[in-house]
């Protein structure tokens, strides 16, 4: 067994890489998107079975022009950066569901999520580009993949070979919620680490610059988010944590993301 592990090994870290146009950077991507978008899409449909969608009230409309202009914007840089079709397999949905929970998530491939209950704390329309942008960047920057190839790597030990190649079995399938960071609907939470954290910060308010709203927004909007705590830690908090040096990181990184919008 253990022979054939470290074989598969060896194959994964061969076959196992994808670059990103956006951050230029190489990283583990042992479950092809293929197989986790297949995936992702069909978790998304039966979420929104089981859950209240609201469509049509200026609140749903502001969900969908908010992802939309987002996701104008990242095709404007995928393709400044020589990689026009880097969203080809992406099916980008922007969903508001009538829930109190203060939460919002994207699953890989464009799959999002906005709960009622985040809206008091977005503000306005720049702070629904703030949640927006960061969360679409996990998905831009495949983190739920990342995450899943870590988690595929770590059990490979334990449960062997077979779990990567089970892409239906529900081992597999708890693992790909717990990579979402869908958290507690399906029975855990697993945040984000904190270098995915930065990464989406830093990418979100750059979007969100380029789709023409105010990156300052970020700092405020986080700040917001950890004085959303009476009652308990937010859905949100425990999959995005927030604190002093994040927010303060995010003041820091607005300039920025004026500069790269700018270039558009
Ligand atoms: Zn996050």
């Amino acid at each position: 067994m253990k022979k054939i592990n470290l074989l598969f090994l060896i194959i994964l870290v061969f076959s196992g890489c994808a670059t990103n146009p956006i951050t230029g950077k190489s990283t583990m991507a042992f479950i092809g998107n293929n197989e986790l978008f297949a995936m992702s899409f069909s978790q998304y449909t039966e979420f929104k079975n089981d859950n209240v969608v609201i469509i049509g009230t200026p609140e749903a409309e502001m969900i969908q022009r908010v992802g939309t202009k987002l996701v104008a914007a990242a095709n404007k840089w995928v393709a400044a950066e020589g990689d026009p079709n880097y969203f080809r397999d992406y099916r980008w949905e922007f969903t508001l569901v009538q829930d109190n929970t203060l939460n919002a998530w994207c699953m890989p491939g464009g799959k999002v999520v906005f709960y009622t209950g985040i809206l008091p704390v977005c503000l306005n329309e720049d702070g629904v580009a703030v949640v927006m942008g960061h969360e679409i960047a996990h998905a831009i920057l495949n983190h739920g993949q990342q995450r899943m190839s870590g988690n595929i790597l770590q059990q490979l030990g334990a449960i062997g070979v077979s779990l990567a190649f089970s892409g239906s079995s529900s081992e597999t399938q708890a693992l790909v919620m717990l990579a979402y960071g869908v958290g507690s609907q399906v029975g855990g939470t697993l945040p984000f680490s904190r270098s995915h954290e930065s990464e989406a910060d830093d990418i979100g308010l750059k979007l969100m610059a380029i789709a023409g709203y105010n990156p300052d927004e970020g700092a405020q909007l986080w700040q917001r988010m950890a004085a959303a705590t009476g009652g308990g830690t937010p859905e949100i908090l425990s999959t995005h944590p927030s604190n002093e040096s994040r927010i303060q990181n995010l003041r820091r990184l607005a300039p920025e993301a004026r500069q790269v919008a700018a270039r558009f």
